[in-house]
Order: C-alpha cells, then sequence, then structure tokens
C-alpha cells in the first residue's frame, strides 16, 4: 500500500493481521511447549511483543515515516523512557506540558537535565555549546502556549554537537507535522490524544527514524521495565487512527475559523494559533505544518474573567486533555502551579469534529458573560 496516501493506508490501519478485516485482540501471555520442551507456539511469552499491539506500532510507525515506532502504556512513560535512555545531559525547553515538567524536576536528582528558553534557537545554541547534551527535547506546538519551534533548525543545532533530536509532536499528530522529515531523529506522542481521538485510551509512542544505540536502549527498557500497552488500548487505538486523516482535517478547518472568529472578538486580548499570520509562529507552520492543527488558546482580560467565560459555555466541555472528537477548554492557570508561568486569563481550546456554527455560537454565548 506504500503508494497510497496516509488517509487510505490509515483507513485500513491493522489489516492483514488476521483473517478479519479488522485484526483480532491477541490476549495470549504464554505460549505452550512441545514434549520435547522446545517451543511450539510463536514465543515464549509477551510482554512487549503482543500481536495487537505490535500492528497498532506498524500502522504508527507508516503514518509517522519512521523506521520503528514501540508503544508505552501513556505519553509519560514513552518519554520517560526517552530521557532515561539518554547516556548524557538533556537539554529540554522550558515550557512544555506541565506532566514534562515534573518528570524534569524528578529526573534531575540522577540526571543532567536543563532547560532554554522556549522557542529561543540561539539560547538553544549556546547551552548546547555549553551543556553538549546527549538528548535536546522540544515540544512543538507546545502546549498550553502553543508556540512553534523550528524543527529543522532545533535538529541542525542538536546535531552540531552530536546530540539527538527527540520533539513532541502530539498537539500537531503525524497529519500535521512529522518531525522525521524535518531532522528530528526521535518523535514522542501521547497517544491519548489525537492519535486514538475519542478520549478513552491512554497511550504513548516513540518513533525512530533510524536504528541508533539510543533506540536500542529504548527498546530493553520498555522490554525490562514492562510499561508496556495492553492489547485492548493497543486495538482501541488502531480503530480511532482508521479515522485519523478525517478527524484532523476537521479540526484544523475549524480551529482556523474559531482562531480568526476569537481574534476579531473585542473581549479577546490575545490568540495564540499558528495558523493566524499574526502568530509569532506563522511562518515556520507554514514550513512544517500541514493544516495547523486543532489546538489553540486565548486570552481574557484574567483569571475571574477566564472562569467566567468557561462557566457560560453548554457545548463545549470544561475538561482537560485534547485531540478528542469532542471540543474541551481548559483554564490551565487553575491546575498549574505558577512557576509554569501560564498566563491567567489563558483558555486552552481542544477543537472537536462538532460543527463549527455550534461551537462559535457556544463561544460567543460564552464571551457575552464578560459583556
Ligand atoms: N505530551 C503532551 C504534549 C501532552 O499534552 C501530554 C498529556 O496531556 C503528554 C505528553 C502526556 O501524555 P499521557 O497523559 O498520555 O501520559
Amino acid at each position: 500500500m506504500s503508494g497510497r496516501t496516509r488517509r487510505t493506508r490509515l483507513a485500513h490501519a491493522g489489516s492483514g493481521e488476521g483473517p478479519g478485516v479488522v485484526p483480532p485482540i491477541e490476549l495470549s501471555t504464554t505460549f505452550p511447549r512441545g514434549t520435547d520442551y522446545a517451543l511450539a507456539g510463536p514465543d515464549i511469552y509477551r510482554r512487549d511483543q503482543n500481536a495487537t499491539v505490535r500492528a497498532a506500532e506498524a500502522a504508527l510507525a507508516d503514518v509517522e515515516g519512521a523506521a520503528d515506532a514501540r508503544l508505552f502504556a501513556s505519553g509519560m512513560a514513552a518519554i520517560a523512557a526517552l530521557f532515561r535512555a539518554a547516556d548524557g545531559p538533556i537539554l529540554v525547553q522550558d515550557s512544555a506540558y506541565y506532566g514534562t515538567g515534573k518528570l524534569i524536576e524528578r529526573l534531575a536528582a540522577r540526571q543532567t537535565i536543563t532547560t532554554f528558553p522556549i522557542g529561543d534557537l540561539s539560547a538553544l545554541s549556546a547551552a548546547c555549546e555549553a551543556h553538549r547534551p546527549a538528548l535536546v527535547f522540544i515540544e512543538t506546538p507546545a502546549n498550553p502556549l502553543i508556540t512553534v519551534t523550528a524543527i529543522d533548525e532545533a535538529a541542525a543545532i542538536a546535531h552540531s554537537v552530536g546530540a539527538i533530536l527527540g520533539v513532541d509532536g502530539t498537539a500537531a499528530t503525524p497529519m500535521v507535522t512529522r518531525p522525521l522529515e524535518h531532522g528530528a531523529d526521535i518523535v514522542a506522542h501521547s497517544a491519548t490524544k489525537g492519535l486514538n481521538g475519542h478520549s478513552d485510551v491512554l497511550a504513548g509512542v516513540l518513533a525512530t527514524g533510524a536504528p541508533s544505540a539510543l533506540w536500542d536502549r529504548v527498546l530493553e527498557a520498555r522490554a525490562v521495565e514492562g510499561a508496556v500497552l495492553s492489547p485492548f488500548d493497543a486495538s482501541l487505538l488502531l480503530r480511532g487512527m482508521r479515522t485519523l486523516a478525517l478527524r484532523i482535517a476537521a479540526m484544523n478547518e475549524s480551529a482556523l475559523h474559531i482562531a480568526d472568529w476569537l481574534a476579531a472578538h473585542p473581549r479577546v486580548l490575545r490568540v495564540r494559533y499558528p495558523g493566524l499570520p499574526s502568530d509569532p509562529g506563522h511562518d515556520v507552520a507554514r514550513r512544517q505544518m500541514e493544516g495547523f492543527g486543532g489546538l489553540l488558546a486565548f486570552e481574557v482580560e484574567n483569571a475571574a474573567a477566564a472562569l467566567r467565560v468557561a462557566g457560560r459555555l453548554s457545548l463545549i466541555t470544561r475538561a482537560t486533555s485534547l485531540g478528542g472528537t469532542e471540543t474541551l477548554i481548559e483554564h490551565r492557570h487553575s491546575i498549574e502551579p505558577s512557576w509554569t508561568g501560564v498566563p491567567e486569563g489563558l483558555l486552552r481550546l481542544s477543537v472537536g469534529i462538532e460543527s463549527v456554527g455550534d461551537l462559535v455560537a457556544d463561544l460567543a454565548e460564552g464571551l457575552a458573560a464578560l459583556d
């Protein structure tokens, strides 16, 4: 199917794994031996080689354009495995998903981890010279500030000191950005988000552009430490991935429409969305994104105003997470500690696949709370 489009290949994700048009769920963890004690089944014991999980991993490697991909029990398990596999200092952008920030705090006791200011490539360059990292890790677009970082430039800087570039591409999904095509070495996703797309599976994935010593350590850590995905969840993920192209196309279109609408609203002080020509990340986004994703953020006067807007919504759900079919709004300032510096009036919107007119009507109602 390699000459066919991603959308076509995704529609058949996992097919060919069994007799049906959808792959079976393999549940057995152990396989019998013969009377001579020789292996009679395909394996001895399966912790990290479950057939359903491997089918989902093959579909993920295909959509990402990767040499290999491996699923983990969550996005954080995937990122933690990558950080632990780095055999040297790690350099991470200073504003990323809050959980990554907490992971850095936790690992800093054992590993040398430093940060550089988000989106500042001169600072990245200087930090690379100063710290000689083994791994540079960025997130683009970043959650929740929606900052875009140029992957090709970050890759060139990381490679100039012999470091590997890892990119958390969760907010974009491989339908919008494929970091390996822009020079990154490893891609991480919380597959809990757009890849699965239905807010009902917790999963994480790492994908690599090429075999490497670091990738071997990732594989070994996953097999030995066992942070694997369950076959049921892999099956749900495969089902979700079959509609990935359609869902992301709808989200891209609606998010751009909503961002434009919000930017013209008198109560909105700032819209953060790379699809807007006024966004600082727009030029880079045009280079590395196809569509601009379903995640945006907008700012109103202060925390109280943000909570009034969110409280007035009736369609858009007040809930954390992103990338699902349903549009979610979140006031990150209410849940992140002050050190993350998220603006108090910022509302993050994960745009789903509802009719955009209904979403805009709901937002109009919400913002009317400020009149
Ligand atoms: N990376 C990003 C950008 C995220 O938004 C999240 C979760 O919100 C994660 C990683 C962690 O993923 P998980 O919740 O699957 O562990």
